[in-house]
């Protein structure tokens, strides 16, 4: 069984044996290191499971970056207090243009001017726990608009952030690993999760080759085995997806099989 706890402690172990430095992606931002790794979690729901992940870490002497929703399925006091004091990084996942743009008639700027005085408060909210300086877009497929379409009008700069993933990582420089739709090669079945920028030549075929290469987490770690691993890489979990229990490692495969069928027809009538 893959994305299980034990895969992933498997995973870092073998990381941390290949002496890879791990820094939280405001760490990153503001001093990167050669060989480094940013281990990045969408809180997407059960935060629980990303507590989990937070305590294997720091059992390791690691950090990494926890983003969370504000809504309230995300949104726990207990587990993100747990998790600063853990010594990780917080962070905003930001969904307030989904939040807001319920209102038919409301125009692509007005939903931007109300989502901002949204993205605002809830920033502020999150704050309380943490000193949060970066934050990364939480995709709603079935949304009207992309949740980046705050910046189009407004910069995050000026409400004290100083790192977004999509805007400030060079990703023909590091690796984007994604386990959506649980499985790492599941990029083509993402509508909101791309950051590949593929008419970039280098990042197309270097991304196109890690990317089908790895299925199973065991891919990564044999890759990782050869030496054959870029220096800088960023990973994306949902901790969600990821249990040692039979019953909701099931369910979750069922839910994503659904959810990556509905998504390949989305992509259809989009495209
Ligand atoms: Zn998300």
């Amino acid at each position: 069984m893959d994305f299980t706890l034990k895969t992933y402690k498997a995973l870092l172990y073998k990381l941390q044996n290949l002496n890879y430095s791990f820094q939280t992606f405001q760490e990153y931002i503001n001093s990167p290191k050669d060989r480094t790794i940013i281990l990045r979690h969408d809180v997407d729901k059960l935060p629980f499971n990303s507590l989990q992940f937070a305590e294997i870490q720091n059992e390791l002497g690691i950090k990494g970056s926890y983003y969370f929703r504000i809504v309230s399925e995300s949104f726990n006091p207990v587990v993100i207090e747990k998790i600063v004091e853990l010594g990780h990084e917080i962070g905003y996942h930001y969904e307030d243009v989904s939040l807001v743009e319920k209102n038919p008639k409301l125009t692509e700027k007005e939903v931007a001017k109300e989502a901002i005085k949204l993205f605002d408060k809830n920033l502020n909210e999150l704050r309380k726990f943490f000193p949060v300086k970066t934050i990364c877009m939480h995709g709603s497929p079935l949304s009207r608009y992309d949740n980046k379409l705050l910046w189009k009008y407004y910069n995050y700069k000026d409400y004290g952030i100083i790192g977004e993933p999509y805007f400030d990582i060079d990703f023909s420089k590091v690796l984007y690993l994604t386990d959506t739709g649980r499985r790492w090669n599941g990029e083509k079945v993402s509508i909101r999760d791309k950051v590949f920028n593929l008419s970039a030549p280098i990042t197309k075929e270097a991304n196109t080759r890690y990317i089908q290469s790895f299925k199973k987490t065991h891919d990564i770690i044999s890759t990782a085995e050869s030496k054959n691993l870029p220096n800088q890489i960023m990973f994306t979990f949902h901790p969600q997806r990821w249990t040692d229990r039979l019953f909701p490692w099931i369910l979750e495969l069922i839910w994503q099989n659904t959810k990556n069928l509905a998504k390949y027809f989305l992509n259809i009538i989009r495209s």
